[in-house]
């Protein structure tokens, strides 16, 4: 038996002609115009929600295995290894048997033709990037962006750089755009209404801890 039903409301029973049916407690009244505001910072929220989720498996994923996004010489590298230690067996398994192992010569030869177009990809990636334009956009960025290749934190060398006592904490520049292109410097965090305590780039949708408001009264 469900202990929670509630018995029928006595005052709908009586309110034949009345004007003034039961309601919940007032809501307050928004227009139409503030609801559709509502629903787009919504969307944006859960928006940056996703990105951020979506950013840090990737990282995760990179801080285990190595990065996914390209192949590069670290790559290379790897193969390189797996060879000379694939070759190593091979060697001491042609002079004292392989016995209960699979034999691995094969193997070391299959890496090495892996290996043969992944460089011929790095080399012409290299030779192709010898001719490339010199692209503003790709220094300077626009909005709160620099261009990936404008940034040269070595400037900063001299420097000890503290958080804006009333600023967001810990705001160093990060690359957004899939291409890697642009880094965003985060200029405009912004507090998040419902959590003082942190703040969301307006660029970008980082979040960042900011200052908390009650310890900054004193
Ligand atoms: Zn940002």
């Amino acid at each position: 038996m469900s202990s929670t039903r509630k018995s029928p409301s006595r005052r709908s029973v009586s309110q034949k002609g009345t004007a003034i049916a039961p309601t919940a407690p007032a809501l307050p009244a928004i227009t139409r115009a503030d609801a559709n505001r509502l629903l787009k910072e919504r969307a944006q929220e859960l928006f940056h929600e996703a990105r951020a989720q979506h950013e840090e498996r990737i990282r995760q994923f990179e801080g285990e295995f190595g990065r996914a996004d390209r192949i590069d010489n670290t790559l290379l590298r790897d193969l390189q290894n797996l060879q000379v230690r694939f070759a190593a067996i091979a060697a001491r398994q042609h002079k004292y048997g392989s016995n209960s192992e699979p034999t691995v010569s094969k193997y070391a030869k299959q890496i090495g033709d892996i290996i043969g177009t992944l460089s011929a990809h790095l080399a012409t990636e290299r030779a192709l990037e010898l001719f490339a334009p010199v692209e503003e956009r790709e220094y300077v960025g626009f909005g709160g962006t620099i261009g990936r290749k404008g940034l040269d934190e070595s400037i900063l060398g001299g420097y000890a750089i503290v958080d804006d006592p009333q600023g967001p904490k810990n705001v160093t520049p990060t690359v957004i755009d899939e291409e890697e292109s642009q880094v965003c410097l985060h200029e405009n965090v912004e507090p998040i209404e419902d959590e003082p305590t942190r703040g969301v780039c307006a660029e970008c949708g980082e979040e960042f801890a900011l200052a908390d408001p009650s310890e900054n009264v004193a």
